[in-house]
C-alpha cells in the first residue's frame, strides 16, 4: 500500500531560505573556530604524521612470511593458506629440499610464493591456517605500486616485510 508523505507547510518567513542558510553556516562557523583554537583535529598530514602508534594490537595489514632465529623459511609449502585464501590471492610453487641440505627433514619449502596484494582482502585466514607459523599479517598499510605487476609481493618483498619470528614450531623442535 502507498504511503502519501504530507509536504510540511512552510512558514512565510521559512520560504526565504534564509533562516536555513544562516544555521548552516553557523555549523560551519562552529567547526572552523574549533578548528583554528585546535579544539579539533581533522585532517591527519599523511605521510609525514603516521597512524603507527596508534594501531590496534590486532590490526590486520599486509601479510608476509617470515623466517625463524636460525633465517629458515618457516614456510614449508604445504599449501594450506593458498587453498583457503578466499580471493585467490597466493600462488605458490613448491620444490624438495635435496637431502644434503640440513633442513632436508622438512622436505619442502616455496621455491615461489606470491601475494597479489589487488585481490587480498585481508581477512587473515592465512595466517589462521598455517601450521607453521610462517605467515602473519602485519601492521603494513602502506602498500602501493605503479602497476599491477608492483602490487603482486613475491617471495623477496614477502620476506622483507615479514623479518624474524621466534619462537616453537613443533616442526623444528628436537623432542619430535
Ligand atoms: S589475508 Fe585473506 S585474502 Fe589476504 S592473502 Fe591471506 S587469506 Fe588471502
Ligand atoms: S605459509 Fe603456512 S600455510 Fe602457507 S604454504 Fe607456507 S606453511 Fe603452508
Amino acid at each position: 500500500m502507498a504511503i502519501v508523505v504530507q509536504r510540511p507547510k512552510l512558514k512565510w518567513w521559512e520560504h526565504l531560505y534564509l533562516p536555513a542558510l544562516f544555521s548552516g553556516m553557523k555549523v560551519t562557523l562552529g567547526h572552523f573556530i574549533a578548528t583554528v583554537t585546535r579544539k579539533t583535529k581533522v585532517t591527519m598530514q599523511y605521510p609525514e604524521e603516521k597512524w603507527d602508534a596508534n594501531l590496534p594490537e590486532h590490526y590486520r595489514g599486509a601479510p608476509a612470511l617470515v623466517t625463524d632465529e636460525h633465517g629458515r623459511e618457516r614456510c614449508v609449502a604445504c599449501q594450506l593458506c593458498e587453498f583457503i585464501c578466499p580471493p585467490r590471492a597466493i600462488t605458490i610453487k613448491p620444490e624438495e629440499i635435496p637431502s644434503d641440505d640440513k633442513w632436508a627433514k622438512v622436505e619442502k619449502r616455496p621455491r615461489a610464493f606470491e601475494i597479489d596484494m589487488i585481490r587480498c582482502i585481508y581477512c587473515g585466514l592465512c595466517e589462521e591456517v598455517c601450521p607453521e607459523q610462517a605467515i602473519f599479517l602485519r601492521k603494513d598499510y602502506a602498500i602501493t605500486g605503479t602497476s599491477r605487476a608492483e602490487m603482486v609481493h613475491d617471495k623477496g618483498r614477502l620476506y622483507e616485510i615479514g623479518g624474524v619470528r621466534t619462537g616453537l614450531v613443533n616442526k623444528w623442535n628436537e623432542l619430535k
